[in-house]
């Protein structure tokens, strides 16, 4: 199955010993939505992506991807569903040329029965491609260590496209990088988000929420705020309040 992924929070919570880290949380996110989680420092956006993505289980609570409900699936068998994403620290291997990290998408469609075994040269051209896709054709054979950290970001892009997703996840991905470097990350979303999946990310930049997410679920406290069309929700009063000293 290749159709975007719908994800349903049921009362979801995630506690840290008293810490609610996720508290009660209800929320459906719709398949194909490009939605932002906004919030706060410590409200629970990062934790609500490890949720979804199985990296941390819930203390209670129901999760759905699509019609299957996961709440005990282990992330790989998540992943196996078309669950692919990045982290707040860069995630690759330093060592490693961008092709071979780029691969690892690759290999995880392989592994899930979505492509046949492929022969190196075959898996490097689907690597190659998805390199070219992020603007960075032509250099596959280079070590991740001789990056700029924008360039490092458009890698991780490029392994999530490798692995044709359904659900991407995208932890604070505009931090770090320049306005340009912004807007050409941005493009790329939107690419991937009409290339057939649904996207969820992670921003406390609000300029790049505005200017790329369809929806934004507003958290505060691991508590819903609110969850509608973007300029809507960072014009509530509640958002707005929560947001003080922050934006
Ligand atoms: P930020 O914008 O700063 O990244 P966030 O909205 O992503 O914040 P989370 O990282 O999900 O927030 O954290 C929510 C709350 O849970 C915070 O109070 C945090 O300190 C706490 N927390 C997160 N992970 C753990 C953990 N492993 N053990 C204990 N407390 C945790």
């Amino acid at each position: 199955d290749s159709e975007p992924l719908g994800v349903r929070i049921e009362h979801v919570t995630k506690a840290y010993g008293a810490l609610r880290a996720v508290d009660g949380l209800d929320v459906a996110i719709r398949p194909g939505a490009l939605v932002a989680l906004v919030g706060p420092n410590g409200a629970g956006k990062t934790t609500l992506l490890d949720l979804i993505a199985g990296e941390q289980a819930a203390s209670s609570g129901r999760l759905w991807l699509g019609d299957r409900d996961v709440t005990t699936l282990a992330a790989s068998a998540r992943a196996r569903l078309g669950v692919a994403r990045t982290y707040q620290r860069i995630r690759l291997v330093p060592s490693l040329s961008l092709r071979d990290n780029v691969a690892v998408g690759v290999d995880k469609l392989v592994l899930e029965d979505r492509l046949p075994r492929l022969a190196e040269r075959q898996r490097a051209a689907h690597a190659d491609a998805a390199l070219a896709a992020v603007g960075l054709a032509g250099r596959g054979e280079e070590p991740i260590s001789t990056l700029t950290f924008g360039e490092r970001r458009l890698v991780e892009v490029a392994r999530v496209l490798a692995s044709r997703p359904r659900l991407v996840l995208l932890d604070e991905p505009a931090s770090g990088l320049s306005v340009a470097e912004a807007e050409h990350f941005a493009t790329l979303v939107r690419r991937m988000h009409a290339g057939g999946c649904t996207v969820v990310l992670v921003e406390h930049d609000l300029a790049f929420v505005r200017a790329l997410a369809e929806e934004v679920v507003a958290l505060d406290g691991g508590r819903l705020l609110a969850h509608g069309p973007t300029a809507e929700v960072l014009a509530t009063p509640a958002f707005q309040e929560a947001y003080v000293g922050v934006a």
